[in-house]
């Protein structure tokens, strides 16, 4: 019995011990480098270390495949982004990363835009400024009788900050810096609520209105954005073909492991102990964490929690979005078209609405999906917070089926323009995707820019130089850019953080 009963306590001390950081029964698998996330900037970071890393370097990446928020699905036999979607035509970079990976990019000929706000159907912001009599009453703010007003709004707000740069300080709340100079231009704090309230009608994102967004950072990455022009291109294919050319490219050349995610990180004697989701463990000279903030903060270990306490963390602003696409028999939007433009480009490709939850419509402009007999459309594209928590309720109330009934009324009121009514029928399928961050800006509460946030996710903890962070999500400037993914990679290469030692 003695016998029997200190082997029971030796073996429960063995299965103990088992259970320490680093004791596991089988020896844990080396990487000389380890990229923690198969999205665009893990996947593009692979691509550009797998020569000099080889088999050293290993992928890893949580889901059962690759591509993150750049990931299209299949719907009537196409593949249609629940991400990421095209280029846009002053994307240099990526551009020339396409001719490098043979994606083939589609130009797209230019079509309307359909507005519905306050009850009305339009398609230039010009048709809704009637809508304020004060402001109407105001008249231009500049000299150029061509320019827009919703234009020469975001023209005073880029420029005042510009030539005042404490304002972001003294205005850190995005809201309060466009009230601030909404009324220093107008005189009148009526006239520039009217104004606020146009502009931010005549915007198709809402998030930076109703999230606390910072001032400063905010204009950092408007600064860019004004550098984009009005065409895209879409990836033949789908903007996955990105992420699969570029797999191709590596996939024999470094370890991938698939659904097996970074569960636990923790310093071991010879870099650092990575513990999976599959379970296994591995242990890396380099760890490079390409997962942005909101899947970060599900990683667990000591050195995680303090990159997350780190004041440049917690600027990090997540932006939640809901994408619900669609694929219909016949193309019903093709009757929508704007009055007063006959030609070709007076199409509908685009309908956006701050009125209803059915706020960003998107039809399909790749030229391979439109010649399918079936279509799909980009039903709603919602970065509003009141939005998403009505889709996701819907979806998990009443299933899909219900946010289906729901999609389908808001199309027929958003499209439902006097001069051209139509009916929208019952579609072939719909499928939701919720992104807890479809991109991120910065918090109010930030006391660093865009580029000081970028430059501190290089080495985000300062005895670890070999614990690097990347991705679009700590590449403030570019947010919902995939372009911000290959930005970061490019520059963590150029520290030479990645140069192998050997
Ligand atoms: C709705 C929407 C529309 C967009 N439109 C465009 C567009 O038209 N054009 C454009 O260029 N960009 C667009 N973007 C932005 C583009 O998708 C992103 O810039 C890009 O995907 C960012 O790449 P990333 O690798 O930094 O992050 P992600 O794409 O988020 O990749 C992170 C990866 O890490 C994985 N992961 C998470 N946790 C773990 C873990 N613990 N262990 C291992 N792996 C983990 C995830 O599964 C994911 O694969 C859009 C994004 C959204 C959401």
């Amino acid at each position: 019995m003695l016998v029997r009963k200190s082997f029971l306590a030796w073996a429960f001390s063995l299965f103990f011990l088992l259970q320490l950081p680093g004791l596991s029964a089988e020896k844990p698998e080396k990487c000389e480098l380890a990229v923690i996330g198969g999205g665009p900037a893990g996947v593009y970071l692979s691509y550009r270390l797998a020569d000099s890393y080889g088999r050293g370097l290993c992928l890893f990446e949580i889901s059962d495949h690759l591509g993150g928020r750049m990931t299209d699905e299949e719907l009537g036999g196409a593949f249609v982004g629940t991400g990421a979607r095209r280029v846009n035509e002053k994307q240099d970079y990526v551009i020339e990363l396409a001719r490098e990976l043979g994606v083939t990019l589609e130009a797209v000929p230019q079509r309307s835009q359909l507005i519905f706000y306050k009850g009305v159907h339009g398609y230039a912001s010009k048709d809704f400024v009637a809508l304020y009599p004060r402001l109407k009453a105001f008249g231009p703010l500049d000299d150029d009788p061509n320019t827009a007003l919703d234009d020469e709004l975001w023209s005073l707000l880029s420029s005042s900050i510009k030539q005042d740069p404490e304002l972001g300080k003294k205005y850190p709340l995005l809201n309060d810096y466009i009230l601030h100079v909404f009324e220093a231009r107008f005189k009148d704090r009526n006239t520039a609520e009217d104004a606020f309230s146009y502009f931010r009608g005549m915007n198709r994102f809402q998030a930076e209105f109703k999230l606390p967004t910072a001032t400063a950072n905010y204009f950092e990455y408007i600064e860019k954005e004004n550098e984009t022009g009005p065409e895209n291109f879409y990836p033949k294919g789908g903007m996955h073909t990105f992420v699969k050319r570029m797999d191709e490219a590596v996939h024999d050349k470094i370890r991938i492991f698939l659904k097996e995610g970074l569960k636990q990180l923790e310093k071991a004697p010879e870099g650092y102990e990575l513990r999976t989701t599959a379970g296994n463990v591995f242990v890396a000279g380099k760890v490079v964490l390409a997962i942005p903030k909101v899947s970060l903060s599900k990683v667990g270990g000591g050195l995680i929690a303090e990159i997350r306490k780190a004041p440049q963390f917690e600027s990090i602003l997540p932006v939640p979005i809901v994408v619900i696409n669609q694929l219909w028999k016949d193309a019903w939007w093709e009757k929508a078209k704007d009055p007063n433009n006959t030609s070709a480009s007076g199409q509908v490709w685009r309908a956006w609405s701050s009125d209803s939850c059915v706020n960003h419509v998107e039809i399909p402009q790749e030229a391979y999906l439109s010649e399918r007999e079936k279509k799909p459309t980009r039903s709603v594209y919602s970065d509003d917070p009141n939005c998403n928590a009505l889709w996701t309720k819907l979806f998990y109330e009443k299933g899909i089926a219900g946010v289906e009934e729901e999609v389908v009324k808001g199309l027929q009121e958003v499209f439902n323009h006097p001069k051209h009514p139509l009916k929208v029928p019952k579609p072939l399928a719909t499928t939701f995707h919720y992104w807890p961050a479809g991109w991120y800006y910065a918090h109010k509460n930030s006391k660093y820019s865009n580029a000081e946030i970028a430059e501190w996710s290089r080495q985000p903890l300062k005895d670890h130089p070999d614990l690097m962070l990347v991705g679009e999500g700590y590449w403030l400037d570019r947010p919902g850019w995939s372009e911000g993914a290959y930005f970061s990679a490019d520059a963590l290469i150029e520290s030479r953080k990645l140069k192998r030692q050997k």
